[in-house]
């Protein structure tokens, strides 16, 4: 057991409230400010809380950043690609710890945070898409992962809805998906329930330092230092514009635009898989939800079709060419989606990376921790980065799969010399930082 690498620590069982926005903040020192009350920053408070610690979330919107958009996706195998094996290795610790956290967030609130494990279709409409499917298909084989091909005939079985020119399936059983606006707001349900932290409604400016360089706390926009033994920026896309004051890390997220649609099916349309689809080229997917058990919708589900990825702005603009261009492709998998209701287009930023791989961990400047980056597998990596993050400031190990997992999201990569900085030495009770990149 090591001794806690923050000050303060306090038994506390999880989040304990949203400020309105005119409250006061916290006063005195907390063990740790988390920048961003996105389900990234939300799952790091919550476990932080969970481990003893004092937690300040600041955030003028939680939730309302990618996360309102994702489709919820737990997918590692079907979002693997080729020549991203450090990211697949990821994936798959990431996916291993969802039933468990799903499981204690439940408990903890009484909350439904709709973990499906119903496996994911992946169809391909015409002859060229098929030989993309194979291709893929043999990159999992190549990995040892769990998929196969299906007839048409199983993979009508499995889902009658699909329409009449489909060229091929393949099958993925462990690849899941969540409701991540069901995951978030369980995370800030937690808040009534704790006495561990704290969301207040305002905005980080900057990181707070002192002589030595060490990360004290941060500056929110009406002036406030919010001092902490510990700072941890999970701002999504803006958490690099954060460093203005830290120099010598480098963070390099940036926005990239994807559109989801959200519709409401009736009972005639009982999607009970993910399906994903080639198109002519174009990736699709389509996320079913479970049915509304009582009340006037009752037998109604929710169904994400998704998604565009665009490298612009967050402009927060659903486009008519974005939605045209997901229901023409969503409806050539899946005809019946045309009498479902459209109730739902949101535009949101994926906070995206050069190399595809967040930034997770203590950085090598003291006090200083960053969750950024996940860019489109946020939602799979909320768990698996709160334990790592929270493995970082308590100074508890890691599982020894899950620390050669995130050698690859370490947080320094991007930064030229990252030990010895102007902020001091590298804090060696981060189980990520003695774990050795495999590759960068
Ligand atoms: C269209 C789309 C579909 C997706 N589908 C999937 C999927 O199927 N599966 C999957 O795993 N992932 C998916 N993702 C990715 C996933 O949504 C993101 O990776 C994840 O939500 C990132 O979480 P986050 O908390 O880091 O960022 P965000 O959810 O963006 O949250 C960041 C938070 O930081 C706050 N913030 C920003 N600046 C400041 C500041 N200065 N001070 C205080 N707070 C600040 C924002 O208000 C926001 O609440 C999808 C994303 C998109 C856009």
């Amino acid at each position: 057991m090591h001794p806690p690498a923050v000050p303060n620590a306090v038994q506390s069982t999880g989040l304990s409230a949203v400020l309105p926005a005119d409250a006061d903040v916290p006063d005195g020192a907390r063990d740790v400010v988390v920048v961003g009350g996105g389900i990234v920053g939300l799952a790091v408070a919550w476990r932080a809380a969970r481990a003893g610690l004092t937690v300040t979330v600041l955030d003028p919107s939680p939730g309302d950043g990618a996360t309102h958009a994702a489709a919820g996706m737990l997918a590692p195998v079907t979002e693997a690609d080729f020549g991203e094996d450090e990211a697949l290795a990821l994936h798959l610790a990431a996916a291993r710890a969802w039933p468990g956290f799903a499981a204690d967030l439940e408990h903890a609130t009484g909350a439904d945070v709709g973990l499906r494990t119903a496996g994911t279709l992946t169809v391909a409409y015409d002859s060229d898409d098929l030989a993309l499917v194979r291709r893929v298909l043999a990159l999992h084989a190549a990995h040892g992962l769990d998929s196969h091909a299906l007839t048409l005939a199983d993979a009508r079985r499995r889902e009658p809805h699909l329409g009449p020119r489909v060229a091929g399936a393949a099958w993925a059983p462990h690849d899941n998906a969540v409701d991540p606006r069901a995951t978030h707001a369980a995370l800030l349900t937690a808040s009534r329930t704790g006495a561990g932290a704290v969301v207040v409604p305002r905005s980080a400016t900057r990181v707070a330092r002192d002589a030595s360089g060490r990360a004290v706390g941060v500056h929110d926009d009406a002036g406030h230092l919010h001092r902490a033994g510990a700072v941890v920026l999970a701002a999504g896309w803006q958490t690099g514009a954060l460093l203005a004051d830290v120099p010598e890390v480098r963070v390099p997220t940036r926005p990239v635009k994807g559109q989801t649609l959200r519709l409401d099916a009736g009972p005639e349309l009982a999607l009970e898989h993910v399906v994903r689809g080639v198109v002519q080229g174009r990736p699709v997917y389509v996320v079913p939800r479970d049915p509304v058990r009582d009340g006037p919708c009752a037998g109604h589900r929710e169904v994400v079709v998704g998604a565009t990825t665009e490298e612009n702005p967050d402009d927060r603009r659903a486009t008519a060419g974005g939605v045209f261009a997901l229901l023409r492709d969503a409806r050539a998998l899946l005809p019946g989606i045309d009498e479902a209701a459209l109730v739902d287009v949101t535009p949101r930023a994926r906070p995206a990376t050069p190399d595809n791989l967040p930034l997770v961990g203590a950085t090598h400047v003291p006090g200083l921790h960053v969750a950024a980056g996940h860019g489109r597998n946020g939602v799979l990596l909320a768990p698996l980065t709160a334990e790592a993050v929270v493995a970082g400031l308590t100074g508890e190990p890691l599982a020894a799969d899950d620390a050669t997992a995130l050698a690859a999201a370490r947080p320094d990569r991007f930064t030229d010399h990252p030990v010895g900085g102007a902020g001091g030495t590298t804090d060696c009770r981060d189980p990520q930082m003695t774990v050795p990149s495999t590759r960068r």
